[in-house]
């Protein structure tokens, strides 16, 4: 099947044309035939690199409206951004920055990118734009089985069909062991392939040499010891590069990421100076110098704690083959496109609270399934590297193994009562049963029974009553604390932890900035600071100099040591609204530049919450939130 006879405009076909898209590849042809270009609903379970973005372009180009494309990640909001707004005669918006604006301007695009949480916030604030959508494209849908956003995401597909009814849906996921719970779910028809454009082989490295499952070998030369992890992954990755090829290698931690990449940039693998200075002027941190060293000479390290504009570089060098290898912690397989020939799985397992533990099966096949570049490589070639008594176990954990389920994750109480809230606060639902309707076009209710459905539905409207954000009365509504929650986008929980520091705070002497800083810094919607063994004492030490400014008393608490971690986020963005470098915090406090940006980010939200919280509490604790917001 040609591009050229589909449905599309004589400007389209061009493009893709000139794209190097002529002939469709079969996951393409079969969603055609299944009518994604007539408003079919569909769920397309296929591999990385099979072409899925051309499926969302033809449903999204041929629907008979606006239509929106949903992401998991910010990264990977702005880099489908790109690709659409390089359609001709097609408008693209993009809605990815605070959580609480209606955005009513989206409205006015052909295509509209946003995050899952994004489009949650818009429907509760009822923005209009939502109800003309014609057709949505949900990107990853495999992660409504994750446990952070995954409730989000299964909730705004329920009620974005109420507020946009007869909506077309395609979900592009991942291969999973259920898609057809999820295509059954949507009601919407199953493409399922395990085609690929380039062939893909996977297999395990141990004692000396790598068995794929196509039955070939690759002994690398190794300089060290054959047995060591890391010198084998150091082969294996030389290997690649030496054949031309570029390599990603994924390990278990930031640090980790960090000195393979400072190790493989010793090799002679390449170079990238205009890369590495364009690094340096990013930001003098000590993570930016030393990511900048190691792209001098083609290696880069990619994690969470790097700064957005950092990683964006790093992705982008990579994909026009300027930078060689990548070493990155598992975020990245998630991510952003960025193939590579091979990818070397050095380990397979990372720390948790309680332990080492496995990796998911699906989270290690989306990085092997990162290797191969279609045009450019002849087969892209995946290695877990192991050794003597792992190896039968890698083997069957990953390369024989189907990956996991999806299951639903929303009868979490955290997740069921903040959108519980939000079913009534957005006037969705004023009583049980209606809440139980909305909530029974979640893939929750899909595989639940409906007794046991009210039951959950029960504890959290009690749970929402007690805090005071639903009252009930002939029937449910949001109170104004619970509707201001709603719309602030923040959890109840957080929002009660507001409300009980407001409510302190009234009774203090002379509550400060570190005292706002405190109440958002303590709530579960932000995100945890490490504190490390050596900065326990100092920080023990701030908080009882400080005692007195803070809404939690030290002897009080059930959980010490998350409120101390919470004490050091506020220290750090205390310091940095009091003017102080990002290079100095970031090394005095041993966090990431990135992690500084993400909690001034999430601080600037949480201020913004809490200064129209402290307007449905009656304390007057007059704290400086709106002032604390702009500084930061
Ligand atoms: P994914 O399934 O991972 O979203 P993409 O849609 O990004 O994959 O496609 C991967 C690559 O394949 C892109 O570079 C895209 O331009 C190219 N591609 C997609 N469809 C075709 C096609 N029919 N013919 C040739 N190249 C294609």
């Amino acid at each position: 099947m040609r591009v050229r006879d589909l449905p599309l405009s004589a400007a389209l076909v061009d493009h893709f044309e000139s794209r190097g898209i002529e002939e469709l590849y079969p996951p393409q042809a079969a969603a055609v035939e299944a009518g994604v270009t007539e408003g079919e609903r569909l769920v397309a379970a296929v591999p990385t690199a099979s072409g899925k973005t051309l499926i969302a372009e033809l449903a999204m180009l041929t629907a008979d409206g606006p239509g929106l494309y949903i992401v998991p990640l910010r990264a990977l909001a702005r880099e489908k951004y790109e690709t659409f707004s390089e359609l001709p005669g097609v408008s693209v918006g993009i809605s990815t920055g605070d959580f609480d604006e209606a955005g009513e301007d989206l409205g006015e695009n052909d295509v509209v990118v946003a995050t899952s949480e994004k489009v949650d916030s818009a429907i509760r604030n009822g923005a209009d734009w939502i109800a003309d959508l014609a057709c949505v494209v949900v990107d990853e849908v495999h992660l409504v089985g994750s446990e952070g956003r995954g409730p989000t995401l299964e909730v705004t597909l329920a009620t974005l069909q109420r507020r946009a009814p007869g909506v077309c849906i395609v979900a592009l996921s991942a291969t999973v062991a259920n898609p057809e719970e999820i295509a059954d779910w949507l009601d919407a028809e199953l493409i399922q392939s395990t085609w690929r454009p380039v062939d893909l082989r996977t297999g395990v490295y141990a004692e000396g040499s790598a068995t794929f499952d196509d039955g070939t070998e690759l002994a690398p030369t190794i300089a060290g010891d054959p047995e060591d992890a890391t010198d084998a992954t150091d082969a294996l990755v030389s290997g690649a590069v030496d054949d031309g090829g570029q390599a990603l290698a994924f390990v278990r931690s930031r640090r980790e990421a960090e000195t393979l990449a400072e190790r493989l940039a010793g090799s002679g693998l390449g170079s990238a100076p205009d890369v590495a200075s364009e690094i340096r002027d990013l930001d003098g941190t000590e993570t930016g110098r030393r990511l900048a060293d190691c792209v001098d000479d083609g290696v880069a390290f990619h994690h969470a704690g790097l700064r957005s504009t950092h990683r964006i570089a790093v992705e982008r060098a990579f994909r026009d083959r300027t930078l060689r290898v990548i070493c990155a912690t598992p975020t990245l397989a998630a991510g952003v496109n960025v193939p590579a020939r091979r990818v070397v799985v050095r380990d397979q397992r990372r720390y948790t609270g309680s332990g080492m533990e496995w990796l998911p099966t699906l989270e290690v096949h989306q990085m092997c399934g990162r290797a191969g570049r279609p045009h450019l490589d002849p087969y892209g070639e995946a290695v877990l590297v192991g050794d003597a008594s792992t190896r039968d176990e890698l083997w069957e954990r990953y390369v024989d193994a189907d990956p996991e389920r999806v299951e639903s994750q929303l009868a979490d109480p955290n997740a069921l009562r903040t959108h519980v809230l939000s079913v009534v606060a957005s006037e969705f639902a004023a009583s049980r049963e209606g809440i139980l309707d909305v909530l029974d076009a979640t893939f929750y209710a899909h595989g639940t029974p409906t007794r046991e459905l009210g039951s959950v539905v029960d504890t959290a409207v009690a749970d929402l009553v007690e805090m005071g954000m639903i009252a009930e009365g002939a029937s449910l509504s949001a109170t104004d604390l619970g509707d201001r929650v709603s719309k602030q986008y923040v959890t109840p929980e957080t929002g009660a932890r507001i409300v009980a520091g407001l409510r302190t705070a009234a009774g203090m002497d002379a509550p400060t900035a570190l005292t706002a800083l405190e109440i958002v810094c303590d709530t579960p919607d932000m995100q945890d600071t490490y504190l490390g063994n050596r900065e326990r004492a100092d920080m023990y030490d701030f908080a009882r100099r400080h005692a007195d400014e803070f809404t939690t008393g030290m002897n009080e608490t059930a959980d010490f040591e998350g409120w101390l971690t919470a004490v050091k986020t506020a220290r750090v963005l205390h310091g940095w609204v009091e003017g102080a470098s990002a290079a100095d915090l970031v090394e005095r406090f041993r966090i990431g530049p990135g992690d500084l940006e993400s909690r001034i980010e999430r601080a600037a939200w949480l201020l913004g919450a809490a200064d129209a919280i402290a307007g449905a509490v009656e304390a007057d604790a007059d704290l400086p939130f709106r002032d604390l917001r702009a500084r930061l």
